[in-house]
């Protein structure tokens, strides 16, 4: 494998635990890769773990067991490590507004970034570059404004602006557009699209929303109770799901209502209580509906935890069916 083919991160194993006893397993065993210049899409319920999961990529999270590598550099806790990968690895957030300081202008907002780790060169001239690059045309106009002179879709770009100063390799957006107006949600997506294909940044957006995914990602992860279920093309995922949760995710989707819609019964999912065997099968419509039985696998569902395996070329799912 190049260098240049080779993931920019990878995970081996990864477990993040909380509370007494590590006995909340929020990451429970991921293996994902991300490929240079892709949108990998990593999609689940709220408390799935995906927000833990990408918080432990830049070193927010402290992983209990397992490896993180990201362009063949372990993540660690020492400080000199952490410098570096916080430059390499830029995270966006839900809510630009609480993510930016009401007391500082928009200039100050994108120059942090650069004063922290000290980038060469004409501060002023940086920040213009990267507001320009984020959309907000021209620059000077924003430049002396405050937070709450913009709208919500120019604050998030402001935050992607930000990030996209520092020449990461991996920008990490959580829920980036949830909390803008359907109409400018395109919008914000098309400019992260373009970071990609114009400058090669890897981007792992974290979403509850198979649109979104359908949108911009190459890729997309499923996520359930802190395992990766299904990963593969973003068409061959959404086209032909292998998971019953895949399936049942896209089956409420409106653009998929071909799907016959699968309502999940059973308990919410608990990482403090990750049910043996196939951490689904209390609510998966397989064992409910009878068929697993029928197909002689109700067994191995309840009692066997199965691995991700290949169903076609890239793309794998972990279910006993
Ligand atoms: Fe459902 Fe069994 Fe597949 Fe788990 S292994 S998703 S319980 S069919």
């Amino acid at each position: 494998m190049s260098e240049h083919d080779a993931p920019i991160v990878s995970l081996r194993d990864v477990h993040v635990r909380f509370g007494r006893g590590a006995s909340v397993r929020a990451v429970d065993g991921v293996d994902l890769e991300v490929r240079r210049g892709e949108v990998l899409a990593l999609v689940g319920e709220s408390g799935c773990g995906k927000t833990t999961l990408i918080r432990s990529i830049i070193g927010l999270e402290p992983v209990a067991s397992g490896s993180i590598e990201v362009d063949g550099h372990a993540v660690t806790r020492d400080a000199r490590s952490l410098r570096r990968l916080r430059r390499r690895v830029q995270m966006i957030f839900q809510d630009p507004t609480g993510a930016l300081d009401p007391r500082h202008t928009i200039h100050e907002a994108v120059a942090e970034g650069l004063r922290i780790h000290r980038v060469p060169g004409d501060e002023a001239a940086l920040v213009a570059d990267a507001l320009a690059r984020a959309g907000l045309r021209p620059p000077e106009r924003y430049v002396r404004r405050f937070p709450h002179e913009l709208s919500g879709g120019q604050r998030q770009r402001v935050l992607i602006a930000a990030a996209m100063a520092l020449d990461p390799a991996v920008l990490l957006a959580d829920e980036p557009v949830a909390s803008l107006d359907a109409s400018i949600r395109g919008e914000v997506l098309a400019l992260m699209r373009s970071f990609v294909d114009d400058h090669g940044v890897s981007i792992v957006a974290v979403t509850h929303d198979l649109g979104l995914a359908w949108n911009i990602a190459d890729r997309v992860a499923v996520m359930y109770l802190g395992r990766i279920v299904e990963v593969g093309p973003t068409e061959e995922v959404l086209a032909a799901p292998q998971h019953p949760y895949t399936r049942a995710l896209l089956s409420v989707v409106p653009e998929t209502r071909r799907l016959e819609q699968q309502i999940l019964h059973g308990e919410t999912p608990d990482p403090s209580r990750i049910p043996a065997g196939c951490r689904f099968h209390p609510r998966c419509p397989v064992v409910a509906s009878g068929e697993a039985a029928r197909l002689g696998i109700e067994a191995r569902c309840r009692g066997e935890d199965p691995t991700l395996t290949e169903r076609a070329p890239g793309h794998t799912a972990a279910c006993h069916l």
